[in-house]
């Protein structure tokens, strides 16, 4: 009788537990457009255009096809120039410094600050003076808000006026979030998110967005992500652009979403506080500075000193899948290891690719569930 069931795998992201609660809508939503028939640029994508803009207070939004190409769209428009080098952290995903690669300019990456994952402005400085003893122009830098929470801006604003550089926000996981009053979507000259579906405003495939208060820059990036087209005479186009377009039915998938986005960010914030409080003693928990809201795109820890291959094992064989953000940064990796660093060596984000684990978390998430993940954890580590 008492033989132990095995215990029933746990979902990493359980994208069916939403499903279940605006399924019904969902699918009308998207019938709406196949029987509407306009699949590219439909009614949908000016709609949700101006509800992403009423969620977040930006002036401007254009949607776009993915998060890749709302960087790369900004980065476009920013025209860089040979030797024009843009400042990154190495802690991050690809994108970030890819978009920089075929925009034209050169990434140098900087570290991370431990305890937030995010850009050190004291990197930051270092790297701009690395980038000119090479010869190269810094002309902007690109904080990431990894796991869902918002980079230093404090720290990184005032050293971008020094320094001439403009900011643009890689807001790909925390769209959504807060940072000291301010809605991410109105940090820097632009934004961008991602909504690729296990981003916490994720679609049913690709889609993007750009933030921005300059409707110069909106009416640029608008023709950009439409081959470069003339608004009054399309065949003339104006500019080299892109196939960069949000499809109808994700913008139709996603004004669903967007309506119990704001109560998913408070229900991922109840699981992220559930599991500090579970965990705080035996692993680093994230932390969160005040004035902050997280959208917990991650949940990530880091394990004092434990061998990470031998927990996720564990945890595994008894159902619960974590995940590695990021096991090897990016100056680390083949791609980009040609491209220069800010001093002599990036320690932190080295030093996090060997730590981080990541548990599920997305905002279905049960207690009971999650009681069984930390338990799990904690015997994990306890031998
Ligand atoms: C996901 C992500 C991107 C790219 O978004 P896609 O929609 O997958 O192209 C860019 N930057 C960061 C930090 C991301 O996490």
């Amino acid at each position: 009788m008492n033989q132990a069931a095995p215990l029933s795998p746990i979902p990493f992201i359980d994208l069916g537990a939403q499903r279940r609660r605006i399924g019904a809508q969902m699918d009308e939503a998207i019938l709406r457009v196949v029987n509407h028939g306009a699949y590219v640029m439909g009614p949908e994508v000016p709609a949700l255009e101006k509800a992403l803009g009423e969620f977040c207070g930006a002036k401007e939004v254009v949607s776009c096809a993915s998060g890749d190409d709302a960087l790369l769209l900004i980065l476009m428009a920013k025209q860089l120039k040979p030797g024009d080098a843009v400042l990154c952290p190495a802690f991050t995903f690809a994108s970030t410094a890819s978009v920089i690669v075929r925009a034209g300019g050169t990434p140098v990456f900087i570290d991370v600050h431990a305890e937030t994952f995010n850009a050190d402005s004291r990197s930051l400085l270092q790297g701009i003076k690395s980038a000119k003893e090479l010869g190269l122009n810094p002309v902007g830098v690109i904080p990431v808000d990894l796991f869902g929470q918002a980079a230093d801006y404090d720290a990184i604003e005032p050293i971008c006026a020094e320094h001439g550089l403009w900011m643009l926000s890689d807001a790909a996981q925390s769209f959504g979030g807060t940072y000291k009053q301010r809605k991410i979507g109105t940090i820097g000259f632009a934004t961008a998110t991602s909504f690729f579906p296990a981003k916490p405003l994720g679609a049913y495939g690709d889609g993007g967005a750009i933030f921005t208060d300059d409707a110069d820059l909106a009416v640029v990036l608008r023709s950009l992500r439409i081959h470069g087209q003339n608004v009054e005479d399309k065949y003339n186009n104006l500019r080299v652009g892109m196939t960069g377009r949000l499809d109808t039915i994700q913008a139709a998938v996603l004004l669903q979403k967007l309506a119990i986005f704001q109560d998913e960010i408070e229900a991922r914030n109840r699981i992220a506080a559930r599991y500090n409080a579970g965990l705080a003693d035996i692993v680093d928990v994230p932390v969160i500075p005040d004035g902050l809201v997280s959208t917990w795109a991650q949940y990530t820890i880091r394990l004092r000193g434990a061998d990470r291959t031998e927990i996720a094992a564990k945890l595994k064989a008894q159902g619960i899948p974590t995940a590695i953000y990021y096991p090897k940064p990016l100056h680390q990796q083949t791609a980009y290891k040609p491209y220069p660093i800010a001093g002599n060596g990036l320690p932190v984000s080295d030093r996090l690719a060997n730590e981080v684990l990541s548990l599920p978390m997305h905002p279905y998430l049960e207690d009971a569930v999650q009681d069984r993940i930390i338990d799990s954890l904690r015997s994990s580590l306890a031998g």
